[in-house]
């Protein structure tokens, strides 16, 4: 094969041939080519008979090579057909009928659009305004999802919130839901809003509720409400880190009133840690702080109640110690330990199911934090659809 053949096979479509190349200032080049002439159908009628009406030049937009943007400009035929006497024209493969740019091109942009960090690199890269990647991303990602999202709910779902942005007019932060599929490792809905009705409204056209046989959730009681009455054979799981990370706020705050600041003291961080994860000198030395504090220690010892709460075995033996904690609980006078009291009792089931399940909401936590990525990276989304478009597609 000639250089010049190999090169015409590596830059251009098949049935084009290249005539002359120019190049335009530092990085553009531009191919002028005709197509090879071939037998066409008139597209009305499928006659093979017609006879050529004209000639017209257009320029298309080619996938880039090593930076340099690349441009065609093609001679093609306009045809009229003989028998029905209509005119169509030639048409070009790898080229849709009426644009201006290859489907390399945008098989390129799309990639670019999945690996750089933003749209305006991808904007710089390949030239072309921000409505056309906007365009052809959104329109694709929507395609993908239809032949994703067509299927029923599982067995094991997970559900939890996050922060979208900001409403400027209401003066309020917006929550997006993000429900997720436990089975399939995937997440499979995004919602705008985290209240009842948000959810009914965006949830009820997938079919099989009935399907759905856990939920792991946060505790949150307007989730509560609605998996309650929209999964008829639900049971709800509590989330272990939620409920073990309760008692943190408080022990800080006691401990900020003790100290005096935020970071001054170092055992700062092992006071939040399970006493079993201590090194024996840092258990020692932590328990000999607390004797000076007697409130703190009561709050530090509850802590440590829940987490050997968690890591007791088998249902049976699970609730007997729920409920002996939280009879303990109501013994004491402190005030956020009746908090937590009713918090547990309130929940009481939910907890209890971890035990017969092991399921966690890290999973859903995990997409959470994708998608909180995904929102960096592009600097903010103003528009919800495209930022559940991006969300959904997105893999771990
Ligand atoms: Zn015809």
């Amino acid at each position: 094969m000639s250089a010049e053949k190999t090169i015409t096979n590596f830059l251009l479509l098949p049935e084009i041939k290249i005539i002359k190349h120019e190049r335009i200032g530092i990085s553009d080049n531009l191919y002028t080519c005709v197509k090879v002439p071939k037998q066409e159908y008139c597209p009305h009628c499928a006659s093979g008979k017609y006879w050529v009406h004209e000639y017209r030049w257009v320029k298309v937009k080619d996938e880039p090579v090593r930076g340099k943007q690349i441009n065609l400009k093609i001679r093609k035929r306009r045809l009229k057909c003989k028998s029905c006497s209509k005119t169509f024209n030639e048409p070009i493969p790898g080229i849709l009928p009426r644009k201006r740019f290859t489907q390399r091109f945008k098989r390129s942009l799309l990639w670019a659009c999945k690996n750089y960090r933003d749209l305006k690199k991808v904007r710089r890269a390949y030239r072309c305004s921000n409505d056309f990647i906007y365009k052809a991303l959104y329109e694709t990602l929507n395609l993908n999802l239809k032949h994703k999202l067509s299927y029923a709910w599982p067995s094991v779902i997970g559900i939890d919130e996050h922060a979208f942005g900001r409403s400027v007019k209401a003066r309020k932060t917006r929550f997006v839901t993000m429900l997720v599929d436990f089975k399939n490792k995937r997440p499979m809905e995004l919602v705008e809003g985290r209240s009842g009705r948000d959810l009914w409204g965006s949830l009820q056209h997938i079919p099989g509720r009935e399907n759905v046989q856990w939920v792991a959730l946060d505790l949150c009681d307007p989730y509560k409400k609605f998996i309650n009455e929209f999964f008829p054979n639900a049971q709800m799981v509590a989330d272990k880190f939620h409920v073990l990370r309760l008692l943190n706020h408080h022990i800080m705050r006691r401990r900020k009133e003790i100290t005096g600041n935020r970071a001054s003291w170092k055992a700062r961080k092992l006071l939040l840690m399970s006493n079993k994860n201590l090194k024996w000198n840092e258990a020692r030395a932590l328990w000999k702080y607390l004797e000076d504090f007697p409130e703190l220690k009561e709050v530090y010892a509850f802590k440590e109640s829940l987490h050997s709460l968690y890591r007791t075995r088998g249902y049976k033996r699970a609730c007997k110690a729920f409920t002996k904690l939280t009879d303990r609980m109501a013994l004491s006078k402190l005030k956020e330990i009746q908090t937590l009291r009713k918090t547990l009792v309130k929940w009481r089931n939910e907890i209890l199911n971890y035990f017969k399940t092991r399921i966690t909401n890290a999973r859903t936590e995990g997409f959470n934090h994708v998608a909180k990525l995904l929102k960096r990276n592009a600097f903010g989304f103003k528009s919800f659809p495209n930022y559940r478009l991006r969300v959904l597609n997105a893999s771990l």
